[in-house]
Order: structure tokens, then C-alpha cells, then sequence
């Protein structure tokens, strides 16, 4: 059987034994197709059945988490904690509260987050969990009842050598503080078992920009590989949550313009540059939906969703240089590269999971005038503060935020250099998915050979 066969197989097998995880199965594809040129060059992968383990989550649980809402009423919703692998270190991976989260995708989540976290170069596992719980529209109280009623399970699992879980969407410095609140009560610790906390109880400065910021560090380091940089590129972003708003501010310091910002509601062009102050009013305090951002900045348009193309993103329609999808999985298609190709876009840093589609990947990289910033490399830097802060907590200590951010840069050109020299090692020079993807994955995968069959 040859090794393409061989990864085929293990393939097929997911879709057997997890057929209805579509979004799951994509993210498997991904990453097992780009370790071919490994596993035909070292047969030790196959002997051990690392691919058969590492798709499978060493432990996943789900529960169910009532609270009840202003109105007097009981709701119930799924919770789930996907502990995907622990080979190099205790389990890390953000929650996500969103009506669609699922198995599928939390799956998905927590494969990524595998790779994602070996290429940080810290000793950080992988997992990921959360709810199909719509934070949007919630009062503080019910926010503040529901995380507690959620951490009434999680915190069975979790803990600062054990398993550390972050925010990701709808899950920011408001619900960490009511889930550790609650896991201090529960288990009478305060310790680093939450990442994302705020600066007063054992937080980090610079985990907030970090995802944002790392983002953008990534696609300088592409651009100067080419012996180019951002100076004066327009670039668009989708998103206007965490990852969206630290990645527009740091375009500013790079002399970037960001004129584009999304959310579910449409799109804003703002192409005299997005007013990151009013952004992070509007989604940090006031958290309205983006019809706002145009009352105050008169020249800027709103495009609501219901004008999209069907099957379109329509904040891609816009030109620009640098396109920076930072929104969620699935939102940049073949048609959407398409669209940004021909309105000359040379350039995609994923600051999102997976947005971009199985077939947008293939045209991106079948261009040699393209630059394409993989996901679980370009937007590692959240992950990686999130273990600087427990390196933090763990010795007790506070460091700057040019200490932190600093430490952020050295971490975000690792990646690259990795990625890219892995990319060169296996002969496709400036592939970064097979550079990331064979890089993130020999570490673990060695690591697991070590430890033996567990
Ligand atoms: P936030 O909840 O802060 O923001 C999410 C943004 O994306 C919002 O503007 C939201 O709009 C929009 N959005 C979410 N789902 C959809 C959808 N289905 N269709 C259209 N718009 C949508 O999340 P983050 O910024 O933290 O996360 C964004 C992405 O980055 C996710 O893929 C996440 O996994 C990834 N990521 C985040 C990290 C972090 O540190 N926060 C680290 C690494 C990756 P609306 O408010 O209207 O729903």
C-alpha cells in the first residue's frame, strides 16, 4: 500500500467513524494530506499508528448547563470540553460560546489547536470546548448564571497542570471573570486553570492584542521573506471581534490601512482606515451590531448581509492588497479568492480557524505570486500569550507589555522560520500549510512515540 493509500485510508476511516462531522473531516484532510512527504520519508508514523491516535481526542466530554434566564426560565444548553491530546503538555485550547457550536466543530477546533501549539515552541497541548449558547442579546446576569452553571461541570476537568481553557468567539474577559470567580469557589484555588483573566487577578498584559497583533507580525514576516512589507497595503479584514480589532490596530503601526471590518449582521468599507476607537467602543463596550460605526463616521458604508451574493462574503468584494479573514471557519471561498485575486490581492493571513475553504487553499497556493499565511501558524499568537501567562502565573511574576509583546514577536518569526524552513526541507519553498502542518505534527507525534501507547 503506498503512504498516499495508507492516509487515505485513515481518512476514510474518519468518515466512518464520524459521519456527521463535516467541518471536522475538512480540517483532518488538511493537515493529513500535507504529511504524505513525511510519511513516505519515515516509515516510524505508520509502525506506531500516530495518524489512527491523533485524530482521535484522548478524552471528550459534554454536559449539560441550565441557568435561568431574566425572564424566570429555565434554559438548557450542551457544554462540551474536547481534550484532544496531552503529548506535549497539559491541555489548551479557548471555549466558544455560539449557537453553532457542536461536536463537529469543537472537533475541529481542538485537531487545529494540536499543531498550533507544538509550533509555538511551548510546552502547550491541545483542546478546545464550549457551548451552543448565544451570548449576544444576554443580559450581565444571565451571562454571569450561565458561565457558572457551565463551570459547575467544567471544572471537574480543568486546572492549571491539567487542562486550561481560554476565551475564543462570544467568550472574552467578561465570562473568563465569571467562569474563574465560579472555579474559586468550586474547587478553592486561584490558580492559572483559566487563561484571558483580567490584569488584576493573574492576568497578562498583551493577551488581549495578542491573537490580533501575532496575526499581523505573521504577514510581515511573509512579505519580508519576498523583500517586501506592509507600508501603504489596504487591507481587509472580516470580523470585528477580538482577533478583527487588535489586528487592524496593529496594521496602523505597520503603516497599513485596514478598511474593512464584518460581522453578522454585513460589512463596513471605511476607506479612509477603520476607526479602531469607535470599533472598540461599539464591540467592547456598547457591543452593538456595525449599522453603528456609520452614524459617527459618515464616509464609511455599511453593506448588510442581505445585498451578499448568495454563497459570497461580501466584505471580500471590496479591493485591496492584503486580505485578513478574521471572522470564523468557512467564510473565504473559491469564489471569494476569486474575487480578491482579480481585484489584486497578493496576500491572506488566516487570524480566523480555518476560514478559508479546502478549494480556496488550493487556488491560493497554486499561485506563485501569492503569499498565504495558514491559520494555525499566523494566528498561534493568542495560544502562545495564553502560555506566557501561565509561565506568569506559575512563577508568580508580572512582566510589561513590552516584555510580553516582545516575547509575542520572537515567538510569531519562529513560526515562520519553521514552517518556511520546513517548507523548503520537504521542497515546496513557501507552502506554510505543509511547512506548519509537518512541523506542528513531528513534534507531537515523536512526543507520543516517547511516551508509548496511552
Ligand atoms: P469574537 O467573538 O470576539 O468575534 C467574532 C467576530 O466574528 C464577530 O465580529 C462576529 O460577529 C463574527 N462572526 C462570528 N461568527 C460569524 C458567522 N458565522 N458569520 C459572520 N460573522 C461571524 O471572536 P474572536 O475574535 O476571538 O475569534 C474570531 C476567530 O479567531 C475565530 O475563528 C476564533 O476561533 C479565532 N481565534 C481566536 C483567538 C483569540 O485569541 N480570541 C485565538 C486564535 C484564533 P457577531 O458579533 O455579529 O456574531
Amino acid at each position: 500500500m503506498s503512504t498516499k493509500e495508507y492516509v487515505n485510508g485513515v481518512l476514510h476511516n474518519i468518515k466512518r467513524i464520524s459521519p456527521r462531522q463535516p467541518i471536522f473531516f475538512q480540517a483532518a484532510t488538511e493537515v493529513l494530506t500535507s504529511l504524505v512527504p513525511l510519511f513516505e520519508r519515515e516509515g516510524k508514523y505508520e509502525k506506531h499508528s500516530i495518524l489512527e491516535r491523533i485524530i482521535m481526542p484522548e478524552r471528550t466530554t459534554i454536559f449539560r448547563t441550565t441557568y435561568i434566564n431574566d425572564a424566570g426560565k429555565a434554559c438548557v444548553h450542551f457544554g462540551y470540553r474536547v481534550e484532544f491530546n496531552s503529548a506535549i503538555g497539559p491541555y489548551k485550547g479557548g471555549l466558544r460560546f455560539h449557537p453553532t457550536a457542536n461536536l463537529d466543530v469543537l472537533k475541529f477546533l481542538g485537531f487545529e489547536q494540536i499543531f498550533k501549539n507544538s509550533l509555538t515552541g511551548l510546552n502547550i497541548g491541545a483542546g478546545k470546548g464550549g457551548a451552543n449558547f448565544d451570548p449576544k442579546g444576554k443580559s450581565d446576569g444571565e451571562i454571569m448564571r450561565f458561565c457558572q452553571s457551565f463551570m459547575n461541570e467544567l471544572f471537574k476537568l480543568i486546572g492549571d497542570v491539567k487542562d486550561v481553557p481560554a476565551g475564543d468567539i462570544g467568550v472574552g474577559g467578561r465570562e473568563i471573570g465569571y467562569m474563574f470567580g465560579q472555579y474559586k469557589k468550586l474547587t478553592n484555588r486561584f490558580d492559572g486553570a483559566l487563561t484571558g483573566k483580567g490584569l488584576s487577578w493573574g492576568g497578562s498584559l498583551a493577551r488581549t492584542e495578542a491573537t490580533g497583533y501575532g496575526s499581523v507580525y505573521f504577514a510581515a514576516e511573509m512579505l519580508a521573506k519576498k523583500g517586501a512589507d506592509l507600508e501603504g497595503k489596504k487591507c481587509s479584514i472580516s470580523g470585528s471581534g477580538n482577533v478583527a480589532i487588535y489586528t487592524a490596530e496593529k496594521l496602523y503601526d505597520f503603516g497599513a490601512l485596514p478598511i474593512t471590518v464584518s460581522d453578522s449582521t454585513g460589512y463596513i468599507y471605511d476607506k479612509e482606515g477603520v476607526d479602531v476607537a469607535l470599533l472598540k467602543r461599539l464591540k467592547e463596550v456598547e457591543r452593538v451590531g456595525l449599522k453603528e460605526y456609520v452614524k459617527e463616521r459618515k464616509n464609511a458604508v455599511f453593506t448588510p448581509v442581505s445585498a451578499y451574493e448568495e454563497g459570497r462574503n461580501g466584505v471580500w468584494d471590496v479591493p485591496c492588497d492584503a486580505a485578513f479573514p478574521s471572522a470564523t471557519q468557512n467564510e473565504l471561498n473559491l469564489e471569494d479568492i476569486t474575487t480578491l485575486y482579480g481585484n489584486g490581492c497578493r496576500l491572506v493571513c488566516e487570524g480566523a480557524n480555518m476560514p478559508s475553504t479546502l478549494e480556496a487553499i488550493e487556488f491560493m497556493l497554486s499561485k506563485k505570486d501569492f503569499l498565504f499565511g495558514p491559520a494555525k501558524a499566523a494566528n498561534a499568537g493568542g495560544v502562545a500569550t495564553s502560555g506566557l501567562e501561565m509561565a506568569q502565573n506559575a512563577g508568580m511574576a508580572s512582566w510589561s507589555f513590552e516584555e510580553v509583546d516582545g516575547k509575542l514577536h520572537d515567538i510569531m518569526r519562529h513560526i515562520f522560520k519553521v514552517s518556511y524552513d520546513t517548507s523548503v526541507e520537504f521542497g515546496d519553498e513557501g507552502n506554510l500549510v505543509l511547512g506548519a502542518n509537518i512541523a506542528g505534527f513531528r513534534k507531537v507525534a515523536d512526543a507520543m512515540i516517547d511516551q508509548g501507547y496511552v
